[in-house]
C-alpha cells in the first residue's frame, strides 16, 4: 500500500480522479457533472463520494466508475474502491413526521424536484452514442439544448432520419443529459403513438383537462416518431396546442421524425412550418469511420472478443443501419458460442450474407478459392499451400489479384486466408498480374473467364 494514503485528502484526491476524467472524457462535461459531486473520506482503500441522486449514482457508476478507481487505484494501492452516499428522495424530509422542518442536510434543488416519470430509459446516453460525421450537427445541437434547454434559437430541434439511425436514442440521450444537469426541470419524452394513445383514453374518459395539464408545466418535451400523428387531425389538433403552448413559454421542444419537416406530408401545415422555425438535423447513415467506432465499442461494451480485421470487414460491408451492425455482431457470436464456431472472416462473410440478400451478391474470398481452382484444376489445398510450382503460383496469383478487386479485404486479411502469407507477397501477386494483364492475352482470358464464372446469377 502506497505511504501516500495517509496523507492525501479526500479534496485532494478528488482532484486527481477529475484531472483525469477532463483528459478523457473533455473539460466541460467534467465541470457540468461533477461539480455537484462532493468527496467525503478515505478510510483504508475506500474513497466515499457523495452523489446528489439515484440517477447521479448510476450514471457514474456506468460510465466513470472504471475510470475513476483507475486513479484511485495509483493512490490508495490496488485494492482500493470507490463507494457513493447517495441522497436519494427517500432522505428527503417527505420522510420525517409530518411536523417536522426541512433537513438541512438535503442539498437545495432536490427538495423541490418533484417525482414524474420522464420515461427517459437511462439505457441511451450522450457517453454512448458515437460521434461521425453523420449525426456531427444532431448530437452537438441535441448537447446545446440539454444544457440550455428553451435558452437557444434551436427551439424546436428537429431530428430527422431513417429507421435505425438513432433518432430514439439521441432522444433520450438529450433527455438524460439535461435530467442530470438540470435536476430541477421537468422533463417528458413520449413517442407520438402513446401521446395519441393517451389522447384517446382521455377523450374516452372525459378526461382531456388532465390530460393536457401534464404537459403545462414542462420544461422539456421529447416527442419521438412525431410521423404517427399523420391521418390522425383530432391529435395534431391537440398536438398543435400542446406545442404552441409550451414554444411560446420558451420551453424547449425537442422532436424526431422520419422526414424532414418540408417533406412531412400529412400533417397540417401549421404545424410543419413550426417544426422549421428551430433547427432541423438530420442524422445521416453512418459513413465507414463511424460504423467502425460504433462496432469496436460495443464489443468492448459486452466484453467480446473479436479480431479488428473482422471489424474492418463489417464495418465495409454493413452500410445500411446502425442496428444492423448490432444484430452481426449478436449473430457472430451466437454462432461462436452455441455452434461453438471460431470467429473467423469466413464466418464473417456468412453472416454478411444473411444480411444482405438482396444486395448484388458479394464476392468471398472462399467462393474465389473454390472457383481458382476448379477452373485451373488444382486442390484448393495447393493454391494456399507453399508450392512453387509454376502453373499453382500462376493460379494463386490470379486468385489473390481477385480477391483483392472483387472483395472489401485488406492485403494482411488476404494474406491469411492464402496460408498465412505476408502483405507483400500479396502485394508482388496483385503487381504481377496488374502488369501482364494487358499484355498477355491467356492472363486476361483467364480473368475475364474467372469473373463471369464469379458474377454468373449475380
Ligand atoms: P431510430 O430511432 O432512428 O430508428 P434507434 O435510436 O432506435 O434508431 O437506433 C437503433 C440502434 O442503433 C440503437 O440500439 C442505438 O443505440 C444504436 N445507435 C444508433 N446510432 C448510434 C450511435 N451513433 N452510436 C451508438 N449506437 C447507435
Ligand atoms: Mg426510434
Amino acid at each position: 500500500m502506497s505511504t501516500e494514503a495517509l496523507s492525501v485528502s479526500p479534496q485532494a484526491l478528488w482532484e486527481k480522479c477529475l484531472q483525469a476524467l477532463r483528459e478523457n472524457v473533455g473539460t466541460s462535461t467534467v465541470t457540468l457533472l461533477f461539480q455537484a459531486v462532493q468527496p467525503l473520506s478515505i478510510r483504508d482503500n475506500v474513497f466515499t463520494i457523495r452523489v446528489p441522486s439515484q440517477f447521479f449514482y448510476e450514471y457514474i457508476e456506468e460510465h466513470f466508475s472504471r475510470l475513476i478507481v483507475q486513479t484511485l487505484r495509483r493512490h490508495l494501492g490496488q485494492k482500493a474502491r470507490l463507494e457513493y452516499e447517495v441522497l436519494t428522495t427517500l432522505d428527503a424530509p417527505t420522510n420525517l413526521p409530518s411536523q417536522a422542518g426541512p433537513s438541512p442536510t438535503i442539498l437545495p434543488g432536490l427538495r423541490a424536484r418533484q417525482p414524474f416519470p420522464t420515461n427517459l430509459n437511462p439505457k441511451y446516453t450522450f457517453e454512448n452514442f458515437i460521434p461521425g460525421a453523420c449525426n456531427k450537427l444532431a448530437r452537438s445541437a441535441g448537447m446545446t439544448v440539454a444544457e440550455r434547454p428553451g435558452q437557444t434559437s434551436f427551439n424546436p430541434l428537429f431530428i430527422y432520419g431513417e429507421v435505425g439511425q438513432g433518432k430514439t436514442h439521441l432522444a433520450h440521450a438529450i433527455g438524460n443529459y439535461a435530467r442530470l444537469l438540470h435536476p430541477d426541470k421537468t422533463i417528458l419524452y413520449l413517442d407520438a403513438d402513446r401521446f395519441t394513445q393517451q389522447y384517446v383514453d382521455a377523450v374516452r374518459s372525459k378526461q382531456i383537462s388532465t390530460f393536457l395539464s401534464r404537459f403545462e408545466n414542462l420544461d422539456i418535451f421529447i416527442i419521438d416518431d412525431i410521423q404517427f400523428l399523420i391521418g390522425r387531425e383530432a391529435t395534431q389538433d391537440i398536438f398543435f396546442h400542446v406545442f404552441k403552448g409550451l414554444h411560446e413559454a420558451g420551453r424547449q421542444l425537442v422532436i424526431t421524425a422520419d422526414a424532414s419537416p418540408q417533406d412531412m406530408r400529412g400533417l397540417a401545415e401549421r404545424i410543419t412550418s413550426r417544426f422549421s422555425w428551430g433547427l432541423a438535423a438530420q442524422l445521416l447513415p453512418p459513413d465507414y469511420e463511424t460504423r467502425f467506432n460504433i462496432l469496436e465499442y460495443k464489443v468492448r461494451q459486452e466484453g467480446l472478443d473479436i479480431p479488428e480485421p473482422i471489424l474492418h470487414y463489417l464495418a465495409e460491408y454493413i452500410q445500411s443501419h446502425v442496428r444492423d451492425l448490432e444484430g452481426v455482431l449478436i449473430q457472430i457470436m451466437a454462432e461462436a458460442s452455441i455452434n461453438r464456431r471460431e470467429i473467423n472472416l469466413a464466418l464473417a462473410e456468412e453472416i454478411v450474407q444473411r444480411f444482405q440478400p438482396h444486395r448484388s451478391k458479394a464476392i468471398t474470398i472462399e467462393q474465389i478459392i473454390h472457383a481458382v481452382s476448379d477452373y485451373f484444376r488444382i486442390h484448393p489445398e495447393e493454391l494456399r499451400g507453399k508450392s512453387r510450382r509454376k502453373e499453382i503460383a500462376y493460379a494463386r496469383h490470379v486468385a489473390v489479384y481477385l480477391s483483392r478487386k472483387h472483395t472489401q479485404h485488406a492485403l494482411k486479411a488476404i494474406g491469411e486466408r492464402f496460408g498465412g502469407r505476408d502483405h507483400s507477397t500479396i502485394l508482388h501477386s496483385i503487381e504481377w498480374v496488374e502488369s501482364y494483364l494487358h499484355t498477355n492475352r491467356e492472363l486476361s482470358k483467364h480473368v475475364q473467364e474467372l469473373e463471369r464464372i464469379l458474377f454468373r446469377g449475380a
